[in-house]
């Protein structure tokens, strides 16, 4: 894969510099990648921190942790409540500044300032009500952040979910030590595996029809246009945070999610080939839609289900690339009667949730197992089954033929997979809550 740099930095810079493999006098998109292989990702994730952009982003995560712990006291606001205006007004604006901050460096680095000399789309016009509408569903999704981290420190503070404390992690016994370690590593190369089954999930056509559609919105992205999306996608990708469901995990390797979750989309949806985390493979994610749905780093996992797209197709002649408009992406005009109709859907299954364990919370009874159940399933798989439904309903297409090439045993492995990443963290979390307090 051509020389090691340090942390992602390309020749120690962080604009103005290719991959190795990309050769200079071809257009931007048009150096073919190299055949992604598991050995070549395998061989090189021990080093992970330090060759690529995570190591920036774990310093991010150790700072934030630092600067503003959890307080999981019996008396914390989070131990008060599953989701409250408190706990919001204590977490949600530092949320709103990191992430805003760093996505819109690199909007102005490279909009603003051009920074960087290779743009997929040469002369693009500046689209700013695009940006707007990025930014708009953005904020959304970092509140919608805010509120997995009230769920979770509300779990822990109330011993409804045990975790390791910070004195294993950073206080010198070996178990915790070796915890931190494999946190450090693992929360990135989950991430990889999550992101391609949640996402292929997203892809299949009544998801993709009410859900995910809105992050397609942009066919040539932006920095914003990251974590651009529909608060159900947000819902179902911040769901890569079972791993503190399933193992005895430290609240920082939950942060250190949420700042990967948070942080890595935007220099992957740049629109530029040349700068730190740049580059093309996501890009022709969004002006292919059917190609390149893993990220970068685990490339081979597309190669492997037939939808690598190594560098622009035939119909995208070198030197003649042309913007593709993005009508959709606006907040000028009322949304469409079925975006609310689902929406509004998708949130009431997760209202019902809501209810009861605020309810729960300020001193009310335990609902029933069966109930509990079925309440928090509701919420875990409701808005998949609204999809379902509302494309029905609706007429469309619903047979869902399995991809060019994909036998039936690779599409179910794709549905098991998707909702085992999407609905079950969000339903286990929220049974979680609706059970009695341990303490
Ligand atoms: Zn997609
Ligand atoms: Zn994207």
């Amino acid at each position: 894969m051509g020389g090691v740099s340090l942390f992602g930095l390309r020749h120690g810079t962080i604009f103005g510099e290719v991959a190795p493999y990309v050769a200079k006098e071809k257009a931007p998109g048009f150096t073919p990648l190299p055949q992604p292989t598991a050995l070549g990702w395998l061989s090189s994730a021990p080093f992970l921190l330090l060759i690529s952009p995570n190591g920036v982003w774990v310093a991010i995560s150790l700072l934030i942790y630092s600067a503003f712990p959890y307080d999981l006291s019996p008396t914390s606001t989070a131990a008060a409540a599953p989701l409250s205006l408190a706990f919001f007004a204590e977490r949600g604006p530092g949320w709103l500044a990191v992430t805003f901050a760093y996505a819109g460096f690199w909007h102005v680095a490279l909009y603003l300032l051009r920074l960087s000399k290779r743009p997929f789309i040469p002369g693009r016009p500046y689209n700013l009500m695009k940006t707007l509408h990025n930014v708009f569903w953005s904020f959304w999704g970092v509140l919608l952040w805010v509120a997995f981290e009230n769920v979770f420190c509300y779990l822990w503070a109330t011993g409804r979910l045990r975790y390791a404390p910070d004195r294993d992690s950073f206080g010198g016994t070996a178990g915790g030590a070796l915890r931190f370690a494999a946190a450090l590593v693992g929360v990135p190369l989950w991430r990889a595996f999550h992101f391609y089954f949640s996402h292929r999930f997203l892809h299949f056509n009544a998801l993709y029809k009410y859900v995910h559609s809105l992050h397609h919105r942009n066919t040539d992205i932006e920095p914003f246009a990251g974590l651009a999306m529909h608060p159900v996608e947000h819902l179902y990708y911040y769901a890569c945070v079972l791993p503190s469901l399933l193992f005895l995990c430290s609240p920082f390797a939950f942060l250190w999610n949420g700042v990967h979750l948070l942080l890595s989309p935007a220099a992957s949806h740049s629109g530029w080939e040349d700068h730190f985390g740049g580059g093309f493979f996501h890009y022709a994610h969004h002006r292919y839609f059917d190609v390149n749905y893993a990220g970068a780093d685990v490339a081979f996992i597309d190669a492997y289900f037939g939808s690598f797209a190594p560098s622009f197709s035939k119909e995208d002649k070198e030197g003649g690339v042309t913007l593709r408009e993005d009508p959709k992406s606006t907040l000028a005009g009322p949304p469409a009667a079925d975006f609310v109709a689902y929406l509004a859907v998708a949130a009431a299954a997760l209202w019902v949730w809501a209810r009861a364990a605020l309810a729960l919370a300020a001193g009310g009874a335990p609902p029933p197992a069966g109930q509990a159940l079925l309440i928090a399933a509701l919420a875990g798989f409701g808005p998949v089954a609204a999809a379902e439904l509302g494309a029905v309903l609706a007429g469309a297409e619903m047979g869902r033929p399995a991809p060019k090439g994909w036998g039936a045993g690779t599409y179910a492995l794709h549905i098991v997979l998707g909702n085992l990443c999407c609905s079950v963290p969000v339903a286990w979390a929220c049974w979680l809550a609706l059970q009695p307090a341990a303490t």
